[in-house]
């Protein structure tokens, strides 16, 4: 493949610097929106800012036309960086020490949105495309809540796309299917008392421990599992409760994570909690849940050209077999993908390493160049191919 138009590697790092200098940290997203837009102008792709709330928006844009349209997805948000004094080098700036580009969102996943850009901006300025559409979705919130992802697949821009690359940071093996997560948060309300006289209260701890107790039975003690995913996932992650060590506790509360699989699913996961809060509701407690979170599992075959094709591709640069598996993080793919099928292409595949969400997250820079010219070579061929 003959390409007249390149950035050169000095502009793609400087590209993924300006992005993680944008502070989009569950919030702000609007910025790198607003960047990237301004980015696509420069080189006749006209981007579209579609807001959420606030300062948070997605971003889609488009080149080609017609069938096959094949999705590009990335975030745009980051986590925190934490305690920014334990970093070796200041979060929000990118740093180059042995190979390796430092800074909060350089893996996940800046580098893989940078590097999809760099990708549609030389696919069009080399008239790459015989055929189809490549269709750039950037979200908001991918981190908390997938709000932005939701959004694309509300709006009906995931009608029309026959596959699906989400640039999460995998490295170089493709994943097509990952494990769902449902955060819930259970308040349980008593009434005060003295301890030396309980039964004039309500102990608000009690029931909610009882509670607790029987979910971790529901959910651990079961033999039903995905061959791919293995077993749902339940843990009581936060827990607080009375305030004074004389005095019967009158509020008590509880945070839940629970990774789910198709064969114990989200819808399932609320039904078997809702009737556990009613049991003890129905013996005089007063607990109330809150599911606030909830993203399903998404399984496909992993068996398509998409996967194949970026498997042949990869191993270019990796120099090895790219392996196909299932991911443990959840992505975008619970809103974008979920009802498609087993058999729709779906590939999560990204430049990065597993510092995600540490301190000092960085991405290899030849990883990330290599990304950029495999996305390339990934999507036209795509493309043109089917
Ligand atoms: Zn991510």
């Amino acid at each position: 493949m003959t390409q007249k138009f390149q950035f050169t590697d000095a502009e793609k790092v400087q590209l993924l610097a300006d992005l993680i200098a944008i502070k989009s940290v569950n919030d702000n997203e609007v910025t790198v929106a607003q960047y990237l837009q301004k980015l696509l102008a420069k080189y006749d792709i006209s981007a579209q800012i579609l807001p959420v709330e606030g300062n948070r928006a997605d971003l889609v844009a488009e080149i080609g036309s017609g069938q096959p349209v094949l999705g590009i997805s990335g975030h745009m948000d980051v986590v925190s960086a934490g305690d920014e004094s334990q970093w070796t080098s200041a979060p929000y700036t990118l740093t180059e020490r042995d190979g390796k580009l430092y800074g909060r969102g350089a893996a996940d996943m800046k580098s893989g949105l940078a590097a999809m850009v760099i990708a549609m901006i030389e696919i069009k300025q080399n008239r790459l495309l015989k055929q189809g559409t490549l269709r750039l979705m950037a979200t908001m919130g991918e981190e908390v809540g997938e709000l932005g992802s939701k959004k694309f697949a509300d709006d009906g821009y995931m009608a029309d796309v026959d596959a699906l690359v989400i640039g999460e940071p995998s490295g170089y093996a493709i994943g097509y299917a990952h494990k769902g997560s449902i955060d819930i948060r259970l308040t349980s309300t008593g009434k005060a008392a003295h301890s030396s006289m309980p039964e004039q209260g309500y102990n608000a701890i009690d029931p909610l421990i009882d509670l607790l107790g029987k979910a971790n039975h529901t959910f651990r003690d079961t033999d039903r599992h995905s061959e791919l995913m293995g077993k749902l996932l339940f843990n009581t992650t936060i827990f607080n409760g009375g305030n004074q060590v004389n005095s019967i506790p009158e509020k008590a509360t509880a945070e839940i994570n629970i990774r789910t699989v198709p064969e114990f699913n989200n819808d399932e996961v609320a039904e078997k909690m809702t009737a556990l809060v009613d049991e003890q509701n129905a013996k005089g407690a007063d607990i109330a849940m809150d599911i606030y979170m909830s993203q399903p599992s998404i399984e496909t075959s992993g068996k398509s050209t998409l996967v194949t094709l970026g498997q042949e591709i990869g191993a270019q640069y990796a120099g090895e077999d790219v392996p196909t598996n299932a991911i443990t993080a959840v992505t975008d793919a619970s809103n974008m993908v979920y009802g498609k099928g087993l058999d729709y292409p779906l590939a999560i595949f990204g430049p990065g390493s597993l510092t995600v969400h540490q301190v000092n997250e960085y991405v290899g820079k030849q990883m990330y160049l290599d990304f950029s010219k495999l996305y390339v070579a990934w999507f036209s061929r795509y493309l043109n191919e089917n």
